[in-house]
Formats: structure tokens, C-alpha cells, sequence
């Protein structure tokens, strides 16, 4: 009987988790630091903004965005389904397959979007991990059926990964140790690579390459009474060369939405340490490329153009360059000013990946120099994909865990 431990229970680890356990003669034990969430959400479809607010579901991390920043929160889903418990869970580009996630179209489109599809014609419907209107976690999807080979532990973050030389031989959390034949990390592309330093292991590159996708977001003042509370927050997005403008129907302040623009190419890099006391010590490296730079100000420009075009007449009564209600009329016409107001203000899509790449692990997801030890989450990414992580990772999962071996 093989003893397989996977950390984190997230887009990638459930995969793996319920895909070992599938397997004969094989034991597996999925640790997840956060909670085990069985309510409905607030409204279907709609409980991305109340989701992202909830603090029981958010990991508390702290990134530095740009060097002489001071470090500032960072969204990460907690508990298990990780990430897809918070996210979007929108899918903007063509689906290969490879993957047991529920698609479907959106049922209506909010007063933005339907102006978007009008006004871009590279603009298109997304679609959504749902069933029914009602979010489906990679939990929900992958560990529901799972056989009883399969344990899964709540509440109970990792510390260490327990090393005999150079063979991974268990874990150590708050609660005691385990023993493993095999242990597959899938905390995150911030806390992978964290775990993995902590754990004393020694990789060229581990914790470097870092990628997230910049995004500046315009908030919008809607008209009178074109506010939908009950559609998707997010329906359309125009994915540009470079740069994709999404939507969001819904703000917290009733009668606000936004228009977001992040890149899809992005070739700045950050990198993922550790403190003494294990906690990781996060520079995003945003926007250090002037190519991204220059690219997000090409999409903002863009977005405002769009914005006053006459498909949004009726819909948008005014647009915000910041939170603080500054309007555009202050960028408009001075694109030196537009530039640095976007990269100091930029903030991101939250799609961390690619920290655990370029030989820290080898094709078959096994961390170099190392035995019994496999890293499948967003960190062994080839950076950031232009679009939609989340289905990237779970299809890397897939592909990965068919050849994991305890030998
Ligand atoms: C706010 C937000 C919106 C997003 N929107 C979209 C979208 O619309 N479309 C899209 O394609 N992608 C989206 N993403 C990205 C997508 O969700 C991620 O790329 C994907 O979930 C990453 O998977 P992962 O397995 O690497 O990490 P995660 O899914 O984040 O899972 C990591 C898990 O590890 C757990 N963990 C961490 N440390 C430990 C430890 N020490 N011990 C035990 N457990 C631990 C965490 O609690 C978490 O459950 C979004 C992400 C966020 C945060």
C-alpha cells in the first residue's frame, strides 16, 4: 500500500488528491489550512464580491508590488477548493478539455457587458464554472465521488515537509506529523515555494520567476436604473493582443461597476521568499518590464475610448480613475500622466504562477535532485497563461499526477 500526502487543497490539489486515491493499493491524505464551506452562496451567480470580503475564505497573505512599496494584502482563496472558492471561476478562451469542471454560458448580461459586446468587436461572452448559476468549487467537483481511500483534513496548515536526505518521508503540522511514501505540494505559487524553502530544500530557481497579470481598473458610475443585481458579475471580456478588458457588473457600493484591463502578456517577474519564521516574503516585481508598462497603458487608453463610445452613453453616467473619485477627464488627452498614474495605481488579477519553474521540478512534476517529493500546482505553471489559470492548472494537475511514482 503506497501512503500519499498531498498539501493544499486547491485548484490543483483536489485534482491530484482525487486522482491518486483512484488508484489500487494507495492511501491518500489531503491537508488543507482553511475550512471546509458547505453554505450556498448569498445569490447565484453573484457571490464573487461577498466571497471576497469573507475573511474565513481568504488566505491572509501580504505582497510587495513595486520595490519601495509598502506591503499590502493579497487575495488568495482558504479552504478546500483554495482559490476557486473566491474566484471568478470565468473562462474567456477556448476550452480544450482535459479537466472535470462544469462550463456553462451566462444566463444574462448586465447592462456593461451587453454594452461591451456592442461596442468591441473582439468582445465575446465568457463562461462560467457553475451548474445551475451556483459556483462549483474543484472540491465540489473532484472530491465529491472520491473513493474511500481518500481522508481529508481541514483546518490543519502544514509547517514542514519531513525530509529523510533527500526523500520527502512525511509532513509536520500543528497538530503532530504523518508519514508518506510520496508527498505532492499544491499550496499556491506563494505558498509552494514558502513550504518549500521552509522545508530546507535546495533548488536553483525555486521561488523566482514569479507572475501575476497587472490590471487597472476604471470604476464606473452607472445611470439610473440600469444596475442588474441579479446577473453574472462577470459575462463578456475582449481579449485584445496584449490586453483584455473585463467588465464587473458589481461593485460593493450599489449602482458601481468597473471596467478592468489586464495584460495577457506579461513579462515582468517577481520572486517568493521566506523570513526566519517561515513566512513568505512576497515582491510581485510588477511592472518592473517597461514592455508591461507600456502595454497597460495602451489597454487603459483603449478601455476609456470604448467607454465614451455610444454604446455606453445610456449606461455609464461617469468614469473614475481611482478610488479616491477622481475622474477621467484628469488623463484624458496627457498620455505621459495616463502612463504613471496606471503603473503607480495598477493592481492585479490575482493569478499567481510560475514560481516553482524552469527545472525546479522536472516534466514529470518531481522536484530536481529530490525523491518522493512533486510539486502540481499554479507555482510549476511556464508563467502566467495569457488567460484563465484556473482551468490551466487543473489540466496541469491532470496531466502531471498520471505519472507520479513513489519510486
Ligand atoms: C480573487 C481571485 C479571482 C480569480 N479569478 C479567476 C478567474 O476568473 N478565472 C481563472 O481562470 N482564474 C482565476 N483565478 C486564479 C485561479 O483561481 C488560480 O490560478 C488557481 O486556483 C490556482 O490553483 P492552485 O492550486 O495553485 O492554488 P489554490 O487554488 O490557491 O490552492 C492552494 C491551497 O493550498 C492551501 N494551503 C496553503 N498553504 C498551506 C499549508 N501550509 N498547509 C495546507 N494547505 C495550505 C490554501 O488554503 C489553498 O486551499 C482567481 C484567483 C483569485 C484569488
Amino acid at each position: 500500500m503506497a501512503r500519499w500526502v498531498v498539501v493544499g487543497g486547491g485548484a490543483a490539489g483536489c485534482v491530484v488528491a482525487a486522482r491518486l486515491a483512484a488508484r489500487p493499493e494507495t492511501e491518500v491524505l489531503l491537508i488543507e489550512s482553511g475550512h471546509r464551506f458547505d453554505a450556498e452562496p448569498p445569490a447565484p451567480g453573484t457571490d464573487l464580491g461577498p466571497y471576497l470580503t469573507d475573511p474565513t475564505r481568504i488566505l491572509p497573505t501580504e505582497v510587495v508590488r513595486r520595490p519601495g512599496r509598502p506591503p499590502e494584502p493579497y487575495l488568495q482563496g482558504h479552504g478546500l477548493g483554495g482559490s476557486s472558492l473566491v474566484n471568478g471561476s470565468i473562462v474567456t478562451g477556448v476550452d480544450p478539455g482535459g479537466h472535470a469542471l462544469p462550463l456553462e454560458e451566462p444566463w444574462a448580461h448586465g447592462p456593461l457587458s451587453t454594452a461591451l459586446l456592442a461596442a468591441d468587436p473582439l468582445a465575446r461572452p465568457v463562461r462560467l464554472v457553475r451548474r445551475n448559476r451556483r459556483r462549483v468549487t474543484v472540491s465540489d467537483a473532484y472530491l465529491d465521488d472520491a473513493p474511500p481511500s481518500l481522508t481529508v483534513v481541514v483546518d490543519e496548515p502544514v509547517r514542514r515537509i519531513r525530509m529523510h536526505g533527500r526523500r520527502a518521508v512525511g509532513v509536520e503540522f500543528a497538530g503532530g506529523t504523518c508519514d508518506a511514501d510520496a508527498v505532492v505540494v499544491c499550496a499556491g505559487a506563494l505558498r509552494t515555494p514558502a513550504l518549500l524553502l521552509q522545508s530546507g530544500i535546495s533548488v536553483p530557481g525555486l521561488g523566482e520567476h514569479l507572475q501575476d497579470h497587472p490590471a487597472f481598473t476604471l470604476t464606473v458610475r452607472l445611470a439610473d436604473g440600469v444596475a442588474e443585481p441579479t446577473v453574472p458579475t462577470i459575462s463578456a471580456a475582449a481579449t485584445h493582443d496584449g490586453y483584455q478588458v473585463l467588465p464587473v457588473e458589481h461593485l460593493t457600493a450599489p449602482g458601481y461597476g468597473a471596467v478592468m484591463v489586464g495584460l495577457t502578456r506579461v513579462f515582468s517577474q517577481g520572486r517568493v521568499t521566506v523570513d526566519a519564521a517561515g513566512t513568505p516574503v512576497v515582491e510581485l516585481g510588477q511592472l518592473a518590464d517597461e514592455r508591461d508598462r507600456v502595454a497597460l497603458a495602451v489597454g487603459v487608453e483603449a478601455a476609456i475610448a470604448l467607454l465614451s463610445s455610444s454604446p455606453f452613453a445610456a449606461t455609464v453616467e461617469r468614469v473614475f480613475v481611482d478610488a479616491a473619485g477622481t475622474g477621467v477627464e484628469h488623463l484624458v488627452g496627457r498620455p505621459e500622466r495616463l502612463r504613471d498614474w496606471v503603473v503607480e495605481r495598477a493592481g492585479g488579477h490575482y493569478h499567481v504562477a510560475g514560481s516553482c519553474r524552469d527545472g525546479v521540478v522536472t516534466d514529470a512534476g518531481r522536484v530536481r535532485g529530490y525523491e518522493g517529493l512533486f510539486v502540481a500546482d499554479a507555482s510549476v505553471l511556464p508563467g502566467v497563461p495569457p488567460v484563465d489559470p484556473y482551468l490551466e492548472v487543473v489540466r496541469q494537475a491532470e496531466r502531471l499526477v498520471t505519472d507520479f511514482s513513489v519510486i
